[in-house]
């Protein structure tokens, strides 16, 4: 078997895959990876590796040290491109006032008047520090745009983007109903269902819906889904954030690939999703001060469970994954393997990928991080640290503040 990367020096390979190791996460300890053409070829011990690949002259080698390896991170729910800054209203916030600004409307507005090429930027950057901390693919929506052309627009732009981490891109049209619509609900649902659903295209390989009080109602959203479904689109929900209304249960329905945030879950919710296939993905930064999403309930109910920064300039401006899954063992009472499945193997099969990504098997992606910590339950332990040591993306060695 031929290989032009190899890792060797993980004293805990975390493949993600439980039949190849110990464990949830399927540990193997003093372990080695090779891949081809950015895909993994073998995963074993490393006293095998010499007997069983042969390694390239040219080959990337990168030396784990001991250190623990784990999938490149997989930030299944982000609002990546948009432009404006919402610090005075998160301090207005704090000191218990009531919105000064607009909220999402706000961004909608910063974001229509800024040009691609900037917006294209500021996505970039953030780009940029998601791979820092070891994050390898990203769910974009749009949902800042809100007309047809700015909707395009947006995904147009999340499209371009040139960067190590992959952007997975959803359309997020019925995120708020916009200003020009505020008599007029029901026409934005139709312009959403009718006009821009069926002009997405190859733009967007989900559609996700805001279905709760204050955005979408369960009637509007079974529209929107509808015509998601018929144009091929994957679905996605944001659900039961504010008020429970029965999105969750919309969601499970339709065969969601994920219902997302979930603070007002019920038991009944937990049990739809259970029967069905739809990833849970719970956004613990974005509910800082609670309530808190049923983690226990919907992991007991059989629903796998991915957590996500939910990066947003309103209730999270996070690029920072690790503490998303930290948060997740603080305050969702996840378990250290839990919360690390939650940003791997969990978070890819939210975007339809569990095979590609999120593990490190034959066939996957060659995707990893390379910790700067000999345990993988410092990810969650040592929170708040950067310990995304090496970055490897596609058997390249693309990031990383080094061993
Ligand atoms: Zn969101």
């Amino acid at each position: 078997m031929k290989a032009d990367f190899v890792l060797t020096g993980a004293g805990r390979l975390v493949t993600c895959e439980p039949g190849l190791g110990e464990g949830p996460l399927g540990v193997i300890e003093r372990g080695a990876l090779a891949a081809w053409r950015g895909e993994v070829v073998w995963v074993g011990r490393e006293a095998d590796l010499a007997g069983e690949v042969e390694v390239a002259p040219d080959a990337v080698e990168v030396d784990a040290r001991g250190s623990a390896v784990l999938p490149g991170l997989v930030d299944c729910h982000t609002h990546l491109v948009f432009a404006g800054d919402r610090a005075p209203e998160f301090a207005a916030r704090l000191r218990g006032e009531p919105r000064a600004t607009g909220g999402v409307r706000e961004t909608v507005r910063a974001t229509r008047a800024t040009g691609d090429e900037d917006l294209a930027a500021l996505a970039l950057e953030r780009l940029d520090r998601f791979l820092s901390w070891g994050v390898t693919t990203v769910e974009a929506k749009s949902g800042y745009g809100l007309t047809l052309e700015q909707e395009r627009r947006l995904l147009s732009v999340a499209a371009g983007l040139r960067h190590p981490v992959d952007v997975v891109r959803t359309f997020l049209g019925a995120h708020v109903v916009p200003p020009e619509y505020d008599d007029d609900p029901e026409g934005y649902v139709t312009l959403v269902s009718e006009g821009m659903i069926p002009s997405i295209g190859q733009l967007a390989e989900f559609c996700d819906v805001w279905c709760d009080e204050g955005a979408f109602s369960v009637d509007q959203a079974r529209r929107i889904l509808r015509a998601a479904r018929a144009e091929g689109l994957g679905i996605k929900v944001h659900a039961e954030q504010t008020a429970r209304t029965g999105a969750a249960a919309l969601a499970a329905s339709f065969g969601a690939v994920s219902v997302d945030h979930l603070e007002h879950a019920t038991e009944e919710d937990a049990e739809a999703l259970g029967i069905s296939r739809t990833v849970a993905v719970l956004l613990p930064g974005a509910s800082l001060g609670g309530p808190y999403a049923p983690a226990r309930t919907l992991i007991g109910r059989g629903v796998r469970v991915a957590l996500s920064t939910d990066l947003n300039p309103g209730t999270s401006y996070s690029e920072n994954l690790p503490l998303s899954a930290a948060l997740g063992c603080a305050l969702l009472r996840l378990t250290a393997e839990e919360a690390i499945l939650g940003i791997t193997r969990h978070a890819a099969a939210a975007i339809a990928r569990e095979r590609a990504i999120g593990r490190l098997a034959r066939g996957a992606a060659c995707d990893l991080v390379v910790l700067g910590a000999a345990s993988e339950v410092d990810l969650v332990y040592h929170y708040g640290a950067n310990l995304a040591a090496i970055v490897v993306k596609g058997g390249r060695v693309v990031g990383g503040a080094g061993p």
